[in-house]
């Protein structure tokens, strides 16, 4: 029901159709444009790896098979020996929108072109998760087709951001005229290519919004074929809790009749550690209820975000900064918000488990908070409150168990994303490190588990058509890499460096990445609901 726009061309009403016969006769020679030969291509499928050629005409695949015994050629051919072949990655959870729009280069590679997810074998981003958008969506999908970008994109249309246009950065409730706008705009974007929405209840101002107002919305994605993803309104014990929020994304799925996807699925902090089985069964329960509920998760075991986003209480943000500065600055108000960041604070793990990531006050980079306070004689939340006061800063916050990474890991509703934003390895790392880590080194998942969690089970559910996986007629998204050297490299105190052992990647046929290096085109296409 849902649908990528593809161009068929068609003759109608003159009495002939006409048909591109894709398979070769065995007599004939076939010539492709690319033939990536003996690689062990594991299809996307969840099948077994097998010794097999691939060959590319145009966009498309055209040859899967043995292109010696089919008499098959390629203008170019890679030596793919030792090597595995797999359909490129799709990343459902990006924060890649200012990248895809950025006029800037780093080393020489513009931004656009998307190089720490194309060093990770990834071919398809989605973005504007989080509830953050911009409100024309038709505008932002022209100016990346318009400029050319590094792989294909998706986008959501972003709920926070609607509500912040229509009722302001406060906390009150929505009015009907306010309501028809919201749904207005939704409507509109949806129409403009969104593939769905996306919310941030755990942030301001998506937060102030009640489940019935975010149904009322996901009901106007609903009908015109969208899905709905969310960053849930508590991943803790901040507000309705884990267990709560879960339920209340399972509600939204059920009267707005639309596909619910739990993006970076976590228990986050001590208070719900453990509790992955039960969100495990609520789940199950849900998709055995007919609920198409679905989730995605990164391998690290710290998420990033804000210090305010993770201690502040969400009232005292309500108004936006220059309201939270008063508060913090007002001593009645400022007595009554420490207490809830020192509770907020215990709930992450502590004044250790917060490293600064990203931030203007150099002097603070790289450091813990508790290592700050201590520096500067004062308690963590006292220096948390001066950090927010003086511009704010990024943080890794380590708050996740490995017990519950893993088996949330091994569900098979569960895909990869990577959630990747500045200051955090996974924007660099997700996909090689899961490789790396749980297929190669712990044997958490099998090789074929892994690429289809990270590829056509995440094209199957947004509904990208042709793509995730490797098969004669789909998109040539094609990646090839070296199983002893696949790896991240970025690291909490160096996020930005580049992933290794990606030697091919293939976006709609073009060769992006060319024996590990970034070959300069930017090839990849919006790609539209
Ligand atoms: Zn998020």
């Amino acid at each position: 029901m849902r649908k990528i726009i593809l161009k068929v061309a068609r003759s109608v009403g003159v009495g002939t159709v006409v048909a591109t016969v894709l398979s070769s006769s065995s007599a004939a020679q076939q010539q492709v444009d690319v033939l990536i030969r003996g690689g062990t291509v594991v299809d996307g499928t969840g099948a077994a790896g097998r010794v097999t050629d691939v060959g590319i005409t145009g966009d498309r695949i055209t040859f899967l098979g043995d292109a010696t015994a089919g008499r098959v050629t390629g203008r170019r051919t890679i030596d793919a020996k030792g090597l595995v072949v797999a359909p490129g990655f799709i990343d459902p959870h990006t924060h890649t929108a200012g990248d895809l729009s950025s006029t800037q280069s780093k080393a020489g590679v513009p931004n656009r072109a998307n190089l720490p997810y194309l060093l990770q074998g990834v071919t398809t981003v989605i973005t504007n998760n989080d509830g953050g958008s911009p409100i024309d969506i038709g505008k932002q999908l022209e100016g990346w087709t318009k400029s050319g970008i590094g792989t294909n994109a998706a986008v959501y249309i972003g709920q926070g951001s609607v509500r912040g246009a229509v009722v302001g950065p406060t906390a009150s409730a929505a009015t009907p005229a306010q309501m028809d706008s919201m749904r207005a705009i939704v409507g509109r974007a949806m129409d403009a290519g969104a593939i769905g929405m996306s919310t941030g209840l755990f942030y301001a101002p998506g937060s102030y919004a009640t489940t019935e107002e975010v149904i009322e919305l996901a009901k106007v994605a609903a009908a015109k074929g969208g899905v709905y993803d969310s960053h849930l309104r508590d991943e803790s014990s901040y507000s309705i809790g884990l267990i709560g929020a879960v339920n209340e994304i399972i509600r939204i799925g059920r009267e707005a009749k639309i596909p619910i996807h739990v993006s970076h699925i976590k228990a986050l902090g001590t208070d719900v550690w453990g509790q992955s089985d039960t969100i495990i069964a609520l789940m199950k329960a849900a998709r055995a209820s007919g609920i198409n509920a679905t989730a995605s998760q990164y391998p690290y075991t710290a998420s990033g975000t804000s210090v305010s986003a993770s201690l502040l209480p969400r009232w005292a943000e309500s108004g936006g900064n220059d309201s939270i500065r008063l508060r913090l600055t007002n001593p009645a108000t400022r007595a009554k918000i420490v207490p809830e960041m020192e509770d907020n604070l215990r709930r992450r793990g502590g004044a250790s488990s917060l490293l600064m990531t990203s931030t203007r006050d150099s002097t603070i980079l790289g450091k813990r908070l508790d290592a700050i306070a201590l520096a500067r004689k004062t308690s963590p939340v006292e220096a948390a409150i001066q950090i927010i006061l003086n511009g704010g800063s990024s943080v890794a916050s380590f708050n996740m168990s490995d017990k519950d990474i893993e088996k949330f890991m091994v569900q098979d509703f569960i895909f990869t994303d990577s959630d990747g934003s500045d200051g955090h390895p996974r924007k660099y790392g997700t996909f090689p490190k899961l490789l790396r880590e749980y297929v190669y080194t712990k044997h958490v998942l099998t090789l074929p588990q892994a690429v289809r969690r990270s590829s056509s089970q995440t094209a199957q559910f947004l509904g990208l058509k042709d793509r995730g996986t490797l098969a004669t007629g789909k998109f040539a998204d094609v990646i090839v890499f070296d199983p002893a050297t696949i790896a991240d490299k970025s690291t909490y105190e160096q996020p930005t460096l580049l992933a290794v052992g990606m030697k091919y990647v293939l976006v709609n046929g073009a060769v992006a990445i060319d024996d590990g290096k970034y070959s300069g085109v930017t090839a990849g296409r919006v790609l539209k609901h």
